[in-house]
């Protein structure tokens, strides 16, 4: 009998069950460690039950929690001023989900096209990337080519072309005069921490502004210190029109996602046209508004750096022995399992009983992306399990 006979089968979660975490590590229902290496998709890069996050989760839990933006309240504008600034632009819609923001962002470059640039109504293009994914709503997936996240969920959504990831000219080619953005991961994640080639990023703004194309960066995974930067747009020096945050933007304590572009962009969305009962909620920007500050100083930023640049000496290492290569940005890799030593799943099945949890993508990958407080000897520790479970 499944281990939880009431919870839909839209996941196949490891055997394990959380009962409680703290740091880089949580603890089952029946009182074993493991070593977090997942760190809630990049949800938790400030790691479990930070004391500052919980701190300001904790005290606007006894103000106030849920107005709706019927009302404001206290706490939204300093969240919005303060990532605006962090993002170096003017506007913040506040979502809750990942797939809200991506949703948001494709609703805002739509009537940035049809009101500011003159697309002709409905024609709206916008060009994504193979490879991408940017949620589950039934838009997101009908430009996924994921069989798993699409099939079955038409009929899908016009509007949308997809071109090869990494490459700038497939883009300028797919350009046309009803194309109002382009949306893509600065790094994919689910596609298994895909770094395009150097120059992409550049390529792809130069060209956006060349062309007036809104350029639009999914950073939900690869955002808020995750790579080394705040941004992994960062890594060329590259500011898009959009970034679309998310995931580690609640601090792992509740969902909060988020819009941020400027004035011209953003202010196209006038009252009534776009919302959420929980956007923006005094809770959601209290936490919000900690994980900016935590992100300012870049400490985090440099925590990434430094433990990734510890991590790939490890990965060498291994490389030709059970893993045939890897990718890595900062504090996160995919890290690609040899088919005659396992497959991805079997690689993590076998970690988890050794105190160390990832997840595998893609069959033979597995992710590497713990929370950014993580010591280097626990990194090393967490190495050595993979290099027992590898069999060298
Ligand atoms: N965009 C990217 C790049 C993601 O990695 C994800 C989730 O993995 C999403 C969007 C969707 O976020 P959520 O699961 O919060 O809807």
């Amino acid at each position: 009998m499944s281990a939880e006979p009431h919870v839909a089968h839209n996941y196949h979660p490891l055997p394990v069950t959380i009962a409680s975490g703290e740091g880089a590590w949580v603890t089952d229902v029946d009182g074993k460690r493991y070593l977090d290496l997942l760190a809630g998709y990049s949800a938790l890069n400030f790691g479990h039950g930070h004391p500052e996050l919980l701190q300001a989760a904790r005290g606007q839990l006894d103000r106030i929690t849920l107005t709706s933006r019927a009302f404001r309240s206290d706490r939204l504008e300093p969240f919005a001023a303060a990532l605006a600034e962090l993002c170096g632009k003017d506007l913040v819609l506040p979502m809750n989900t990942g797939a809200e923001a991506v949703e948001t962002g494709i609703k805002v470059a739509r009537a940035w096209g049809y009101r500011v640039k003159g697309v002709a109504a409905d024609r709206a293009k916008i060009i994504v990337a193979h490879g991408n994914f940017h949620g589950r709503t039934t838009t997101i997936v009908g430009f996924s080519d994921d069989p798993d996240a699409r099939d079955d969920f038409g009929p899908y959504a016009p509007g949308f072309t997809a071109v090869p990831y990494g490459d700038a000219d497939a883009i300028a080619a797919a350009i046309d005069d009803d194309t109002v953005a382009v949306l893509i991961e600065p790094i994919q994640g689910e596609g298994g921490v895909i770094i395009p080639p150097e120059g992409y990023l550049t390529a792809v703004r130069e060209l956006t502004r060349e062309r007036n194309v809104l350029f639009i960066a999914d950073e939900i995974q690869s955002g808020l210190g995750r790579t080394g930067t705040t941004f992994a747009c960062d890594r060329e020096g590259v500011v898009p029109d959009v970034y679309l945050l998310g995931k580690a933007l609640g601090g792992g304590i509740l969902p909060v996602s988020a819009v941020v572009a400027d004035e011209d962009v953003l202010g196209v969305i006038r009252p009534g046209e776009h919302g959420s009962t929980f956007g923006g909620n005094p809770l959601a920007a209290a936490v919000g508004l900690r994980v900016v500050e935590l992100l300012r100083d870049g400490r985090f930023q440099e925590r990434a750096t430094a433990l990734g640049e510890h991590l790939g000496g490890r990965l060498d290492a291994l490389t030709g022995h059970g893993v045939t290569g890897y990718r890595r940005a900062g504090l996160w890799a995919g890290v690609d399992i040899d088919p005659a030593v396992g497959t991805g799943r079997e690689i993590a099945e076998a970690l988890l009983a050794r105190g160390v949890l990832v997840k595998d993508t893609h069959g033979q990958t597995i992710r590497i992306a713990p929370p950014l407080v993580i010591r280097a000897t626990e990194i090393d520790w967490a190495v050595e399990q993979l290099q027992v479970v590898l069999g060298r």
